[in-house]
């Protein structure tokens, strides 16, 4: 199965490049014998409107993954609960005092030694000085006990494919480390999701829903679709579903993650579809800006080196041919078709993999 770690929707903001991991999922999927599944992260803190989670599967149907098994986190939490009850019985676990960054909202809860080795997402930093997303508060220092957990060995045991190979390092890296500290599991503050009197960590619920959908399809092969923006909390699921006993192969593939040129809210769906595009330029556009070798990729940039406007003109050439005798959707199916196999070619083990007979897609 492939699947992509619970995405949060995002509303009518969500840029063209939010889609590339749901995308890069679906065209797998096309070119293998696994199904696909395409997670909703709606458990949480900012837990999205019903309206959000339906625009989104609306966004997803726009960028033409049809072929999905979409649902949300939300509708197997009693499962999802019942992992990590399972987890924590299994591992080692102990409240381990640290002097951590907090603030008013109570969303950061970060040991001070910790802050430099994360990517800023819940706070931001600022002339030395953290400060939380949420509340817009400067965080202040205070000694916290923070329940953590720590993988038994048989997680660690048999490694996950990465593709593409150039992530490998980091991710022996952040293995190292979660092995050696272990991972804080709870929250000092009511997060809806207790075992044994302490709030646990959302975080730890939603990552053990690849092993959930696997679990569920008896499937013995678990293909993982994330950003390197969210590169830990894949490695995490993976360990997790080790520790819940999945013995499968497990392939952990990492997406670029999109940059939009000029301001984010152009790059829409909405003012895309506005623009004329659709699912055949949408999909143009992610295609030409796959820089797998680049862990930031900026958006289309064989397009975006002529500007936005050119986008507009492309799409109404292609607007415009559609009303003529040529047939634009398999031009432009050709070029996706074409830009993607090249892009694959470089995640995949180029000596191996056989677009044409699509055999080697995951060996080593
Ligand atoms: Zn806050």
């Amino acid at each position: 199965m492939i699947a992509t770690l619970p995405m949060t929707p995002k509303g009518s903001s969500a840029p063209l490049g939010y889609w590339l991991t749901p995308v890069i999922a679906d065209i797998l999927r096309e070119r293998s014998s696994d199904s696909l599944a395409v997670c909703i992260g709606t458990i949480g803190a900012k837990s999205p409107s019903v309206a959000d989670i339906l625009l989104f599967r609306e966004e997803l149907d726009f960028v033409g993954v049809r072929k999905a098994k979409v649902l949300t986190d939300g509708e197997l939490v009693a499962s999802l609960e019942r992992n990590v009850a399972t987890i924590l019985s299994r591992v080692e676990s102990s409240d381990i005092v640290s002097e951590c960054y907090v603030c008013e909202c109570g969303l950061l809860e970060i040991p001070i030694e910790q802050v430099r080795f994360l990517k800023p997402k819940t706070f931001h930093i600022e002339n030395g000085k953290v400060f939380c997303v949420v509340c817009g508060g400067e965080a202040t220092t205070s000694t916290q006990s923070r329940f953590c957990m720590f993988f038994p060995e048989s997680a660690f045991g048999k490694s996950p494919q990465i593709h593409p190979r150039s992530y490998s390092a980091e991710i022996r890296d952040l293995m190292g480390q979660i092995r050696r500290n272990g991972i804080c599991v709870g929250k000092n503050r009511p997060t809806g999701f207790l075992y044994s009197e302490r709030n646990l960590d959302v975080e730890l619920v939603w990552q053990t829903m690849p092993y959930e959908l696997i679990h569920q399809e008896n499937d013995k092969r678990l293909v993982l679709v994330v950003s390197n923006h969210v590169l830990k909390q894949g490695l995490l699921a993976i360990l997790l579903a080790r520790t819940l006993g999945f013995n499968g192969e497990i392939h952990l593939i990492v997406t670029p993650y999109i940059n939009h040129p000029g301001t984010v809210g152009k790059w829409c769906l909405e003012k895309l579809a506005e623009l004329g595009h659709d699912e055949l330029t949408a999909r143009f556009m992610l295609a030409n800006s796959l820089g797998w070798s680049l862990k930031d990729a900026t958006l289309s940039t064989v397009v975006s080196e002529v500007g936005y406007r050119r986008l507009r003109l492309f799409a109404r050439r292609v607007a415009e041919s559609r009303r003529s005798t040529d047939n634009p959707e398999k031009l432009v199916e050709d070029i996706n078709h074409q830009t993607l196999t090249l892009g694959l070619k470089h995640v995949f083990n180029p000596d191996k993999f056989d677009y044409a007979r699509l055999s080697g897609l995951y060996s080593s």
